[in-house]
């Protein structure tokens, strides 16, 4: 009984060592020497090319090596299979902490001082807001937009989400669907975005979006790059439209040296690290989802193919 691990060569052994270091006692083989494709039954992927889940004829689960799916639902070859999005408490635990810090230095105005820091310029002073008096707004409030609301609660700041479908969560305005996205936007001051990448959130923050938020707003970006129209976040930030931005996920990762964004004087931007957990912890969600799923249990964090997250 095969596990096959799609990703990069150097982290394969790290991948096999941490698997065995939680029990697990499957042949774990790369994507790219699977051995015999009648003995693999579990696949661990990060974005497999059109078609290679395919070659598994006795394949009985696909998980994913990150918790969004949209690089397994995109092969329009993809076996008729659970895909499992991987959970792990540290990784919703750390976009929490991405997101509230974001909001705190959003909040303060720090970005103002990276750029004088840089060029040993003097500072100039400027009167912020409490948390308390500023509203951050989740788009989406799944497994990682309710932990962000968790800890941004803590912090002090009202909190409002959004989501698909019908929310109750104490202490957290909620909104859902499209015909509440005006009146949530219209409530926002920094919003942060921890949507999944689907085809109705691709491009969710484009020109109209971003004019229903007030003057003034800034936003958060750590869900996909995908979701952000690059030029006309551009607009709003230089029409003063929008305050700043906090970018971790780009259109293109790793960003191009010569993109825009790099220079940007109220841009702050980190490389898609706001969610990333330990090996270890990550290994330890998915042993634990293979050992549910082999005692006869349900899976965890099964995605939805018709929503496609
Ligand atoms: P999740 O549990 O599946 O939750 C997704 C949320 O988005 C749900 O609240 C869902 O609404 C909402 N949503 C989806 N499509 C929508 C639409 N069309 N309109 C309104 N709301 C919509 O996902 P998660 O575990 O929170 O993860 C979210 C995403 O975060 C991942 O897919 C990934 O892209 C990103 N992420 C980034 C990093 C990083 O390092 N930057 C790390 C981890 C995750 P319902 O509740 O109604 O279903």
């Amino acid at each position: 009984m095969t596990l096959v691990i799609k990703c990069r060569p150097d982290d394969f052994v790290v991948w096999k060592d941490a698997l065995q270091a939680c029990g697990l006692r499957h042949e774990i083989r790369h994507w790219s020497d699977p051995g015999p494709p009648d003995d693999v039954r579990y696949a661990f992927v990060w974005a497999p090319e059109p078609g290679g889940l395919a070659r598994f004829p006795k394949l009985e689960v696909i998980f994913s090596l990150a918790i969004g799916v949209e690089h397994i639902f995109s092969d329009p070859q993809l076996p008729d299979r659970p895909v499992v999005r991987l959970v792990a408490p540290e990784t919703t635990a750390r976009m929490a902490e991405y997101v509230t810090l974001s909001a705190l230095f959003i909040q303060r105005g720090w970005y103002r001082f990276v750029r004088p820091q840089k060029d040993q310029l003097r500072w100039s002073y400027y009167s912020d807001r409490l948390a308390s008096e500023v509203k951050v707004g989740l788009l989406g409030l799944g497994e990682v937009g309710r932990a962000c609301a968790g800890m941004l609660k803590a912090a002090g700041f009202q909190v409002n989400g959004w989501s698909r479908t019908p929310k109750n969560i104490e202490g957290v305005g909620t909104f859902t669907g499209k015909a509440e996205l005006p009146a949530f936007l219209a409530s926002t001051d920094i919003l942060a975005c921890v949507l999944p990448l689907t085809a109705e959130t691709t491009n969710i923050i484009d020109a109209q979006l971003l004019g229903a938020l007030p003057r003034g707003s800034s936003i958060i970006s750590a869900g996909r790059g995908q979701h952000v129209d690059e030029p006309a976040l551009l607009d709003a930030l230089d029409s003063g439209h929008l305050e700043s931005a906090v970018l971790d996920v780009f259109r293109q990762e790793p960003l191009a040296p010569e993109h825009v964004f790099w220079s940007h004087p109220r841009i702050f931007m980190t490389p898609h690290c706001a969610g990333l957990a330990t090996y270890a912890e990550r290994a330890r969600s998915l042993a634990a989802n293979i050992d549910r799923y082999e005692n006869g249990e349900p899976l965890l964090h099964v995605a939805d193919r018709a929503a496609g997250y």
